[in-house]
């Protein structure tokens, strides 16, 4: 079972040198609400509701220097919760879920309907994209609003474990651990990269 799910690179970026400019997609998955498109706009720079490059309605793309190394991420912020009916459910869902080279779940530390939602898009991640390794950040956001927070960092920690995904604290609003996040993601990306490749 190859590394399709880091296949898609792009091929126009590669120099004369061949050397290859690495573009990832990135899809954000959570519940309405919980910060999700708060945190593409940070990613993104976005003052207000500038679109940075027309790539699309809900889609960025910014390239990050980590560690030295220059890696573009392309972050679908798409996900629209499901319809009730079964089929349109699965439809819509599993277009994003297939997409991915890594998925950031987002859930509001206030919000435990939220982290539960978060723990069935792992479920449901994990069914799609069975054989593959791909990178997953569990994403506990809002976590300036202290007092009405309903889901500790403890707890977030010990899913994240339990679904073996990376996880992070964040607030958008306070500009807390955002790039924090989307550098974690270029890592956890060239990890899998570095090993598939050696
Ligand atoms: P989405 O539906 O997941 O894309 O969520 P949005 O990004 O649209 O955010 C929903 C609401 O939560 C908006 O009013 C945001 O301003 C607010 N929000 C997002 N992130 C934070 C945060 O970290 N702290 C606080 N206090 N509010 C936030």
């Amino acid at each position: 079972p190859g590394d399709k799910g880091l296949a898609w690179r792009s091929n126009w970026s590669s120099d004369s040198a061949g050397s290859w400019e690495s573009l990832y997609r990135v899809v954000l998955l959570g519940d309405p609400g919980v910060g999700k498109t708060s945190l593409v706009n940070l990613f993104a720079g976005v003052p207000e509701r500038d679109v940075p490059e027309p790539l699309g309605e809900d889609t960025y793309e910014r390239t990050l220097s980590v560690d030295d190394e220059e890696t573009t991420l392309l972050v679908m912020d798409t996900w629209e919760p499901a319809p009730r009916a079964q089929d349109e459910e699965n439809r819509s869902h599993n277009c994003c879920l297939q997409v991915g080279n890594a998925y950031i779940i987002v859930y509001s530390v206030t919000d435990r309907g939220s982290f539960e939602s978060a723990s069935e898009l792992r479920i449901q991640l994990r069914r799609t994209r069975q054989s593959e390794n791909i990178p997953i950040i569990l994403v506990g956001n809002k976590t300036d609003l202290v007092r009405r927070r309903e889901v500790s960092v403890e707890e977030g920690r010990a899913c994240a474990v339990v679904f073996d995904c990376k996880f992070i604290e964040t607030s958008a609003a306070l500009q807390h651990n955002v790039a924090e996040l989307f550098e974690g993601v270029v890592r956890q990306l060239r990890l899998r990269r570095d090993g598939s490749e050696a």
